[in-house]
Order: C-alpha cells, then sequence, then structure tokens
C-alpha cells in the first residue's frame, strides 16, 4: 500500500511539470494571436472617392459601403469559423482534467473576441439593412450626415461625430 502511493506522488509531480512548460508556451501564442485581432482591419475595400457634384449618399456611394460590409462580414465570419475549428480540435485533444484547466484561459479570450464578432456582426447586417432603406450615412439624433471619412472608419456609425462625443460626455457624467 505504502509503495504504491509514493509511486502516485511522483506520478503527480511529473505532470504538474508538463502542465507548467505547456502554460509557458500557450501564453506565447496568446501574444500573438493579439497582434493579428481581424477587427483593425475593418476592409480591404479601397477608400470611396466622392465627385465633387456627387451627392452625399448617391447610389454609387451606396453600393460602395455595401461592398465595405459585406467584405468585413465574410472577413469575420471565416474568422469565426477558424476559431471554432481551433478550440474543437483542442477540446478534443486534452480530454485529460489538468490539460483542460490550463486551456481555460485561452478559451475564455478566444469566446470573449468570438462575442464581440457576433455583435459587430448584428450591426454589419443592421446596417446593410439600412442602405436598402436608403437610411444609412445620417445620424440617428440630429439627422445630419454621418460623413464619408466617418464611415469608412466606422462603416456601423449610427451616430455624427458630435453627437457621440456628447454622448459619450453624458455617459462620463453619469458614471461619476
Ligand atoms: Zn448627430
Amino acid at each position: 500500500m505504502a509503495i504504491k502511493k509514493s509511486t502516485k506522488t511522483i506520478k503527480t509531480k511529473q505532470t504538474t511539470k508538463k502542465v507548467v512548460a505547456k502554460k509557458k508556451v500557450q501564453k506565447k501564442s496568446l501574444k500573438t494571436a493579439t497582434k493579428v485581432t481581424p477587427i483593425a482591419s475593418k476592409s480591404k475595400v479601397a477608400p470611396y472617392k466622392k465627385g465633387k457634384k456627387e451627392k452625399y449618399m448617391s447610389a454609387k456611394m451606396k453600393k460602395h459601403f455595401i461592398s465595405v460590409l459585406k467584405t468585413w462580414k465574410e472577413h469575420l465570419m471565416s474568422e469565426m469559423q477558424k476559431t471554432f475549428d481551433h478550440l474543437k480540435n483542442k477540446g478534443e485533444n486534452f480530454a485529460d482534467p489538468i490539460d483542460r484547466a490550463s486551456q481555460e484561459e485561452e478559451f475564455a479570450f478566444e469566446l470573449r473576441t468570438r462575442d464581440r464578432e457576433r455583435k459587430l456582426l448584428n450591426k454589419i447586417a443592421f446596417s446593410i439593412e439600412k442602405i436598402s432603406q436608403d437610411d444609412y450615412g445620417w445620424c440617428d439624433s440630429c439627422g445630419d450626415e454621418i460623413g464619408i471619412k466617418r464611415l469608412e472608419a466606422r462603416p456601423t456609425a449610427t451616430h455624427c461625430i458630435h453627437c457621440k462625443t456628447l454622448d459619450e460626455i453624458k455617459e462620463k457624467q453619469l458614471n461619476g
């Protein structure tokens, strides 16, 4: 009995060592993953060049933003699929409960990112819907033009920069 017990202790120690080594590798890969976060590259569509006499939100302009939004959506969806496959494979490979626990941090990080992307996909769908209803590019609060420059940087923007800034100031004041 006593001999059996000591063998067990040694085994546990070895496993712990292994996990520590793995954790180091994980942290490294986590860092790299943060660097290539897809949200930064919203679209690969070239910025719109507005004609001098062109009206704001002309048919051509609307077409441009539809392709910006659709390209962004496709990019997000392929990123989400990649992570889904990645998490699935990992879940299958790490049947050991200790290994599973050491994966938790990375999983939580990935899931938070996916959650953000899901919300973003909803916003993108909403913006595309707005374009089809001729309602895109105008501020929800004051009705002014949101502006091409701002839409190029934030294609899902629903407020002009003035109203957005005002909202943020109000929010800050409310939260002390
Ligand atoms: Zn406004």
